[in-house]
């Protein structure tokens, strides 16, 4: 059984200590990392993030029966090859359905809340993907709203996506 793992206290929002913008993030425990390591000695899917950082948002296509994968593969899950393309996706898309975080944000967003999560549909990829909508308060969002998706810079080196509303 593995040894207790000492985690830090969460301090309320507000509270001296807790950065209320993305860019000057408190550092998380590792175990409490809401984002994924993305360097190339840290994932094979590193490949992902460094379009990401370029603004692309990419997934893997096998090279021999054409799936395409959501999230990104390192190997097809329906015939087992490593032999897989990088293909961008479609940077717009639609709200499918979206609910708001009130309460119990991770760690490093507790100041963050109220904000929007979603699923949304790509315009033109049959993939439905998950994550935040920014661009107007939740109480203002509405299914079948268009979004386009964007690089959020972290603030530690690390870049993910996120959905904005278009208007
Ligand atoms: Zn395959």
């Amino acid at each position: 059984m593995a040894p207790p793992v000492s985690v830090p206290e969460a301090k309320p929002a507000g509270a001296p200590g807790v950065e209320g913008t993305p860019k000057t993030r408190a550092k998380t425990p590792f175990l409490l990392d809401f984002f994924p390591l993305e360097t190339a000695d840290q994932t094979r899917l590193y490949r992902f993030y460094e379009r990401l950082r370029e603004g692309r948002l990419s997934t893997t296509r096998c090279s021999h029966d054409g799936e395409l994968h959501w999230p990104p593969r390192t190997a097809c899950p329906t015939c087992h090859t490593e032999e897989l393309d990088w293909v961008d996706l479609p940077e717009g898309g639609h709200i499918y359905a979206f609910s708001a975080v009130l309460a119990g944000a991770p760690l490093g967003m507790e100041t963050e809340v109220p904000f929007a999560v979603g699923l949304v549909d790509l315009d033109g990829a049959p993939l439905r993907l998950f994550g935040r909508i920014e661009g107007r308060p939740w109480t203002e969002l509405g299914i079948g709203q268009p979004v386009r998706v964007e690089a959020y810079d972290i603030g530690d080196g690390r870049f993910f996506y996120r959905f904005r509303t278009v208007d």
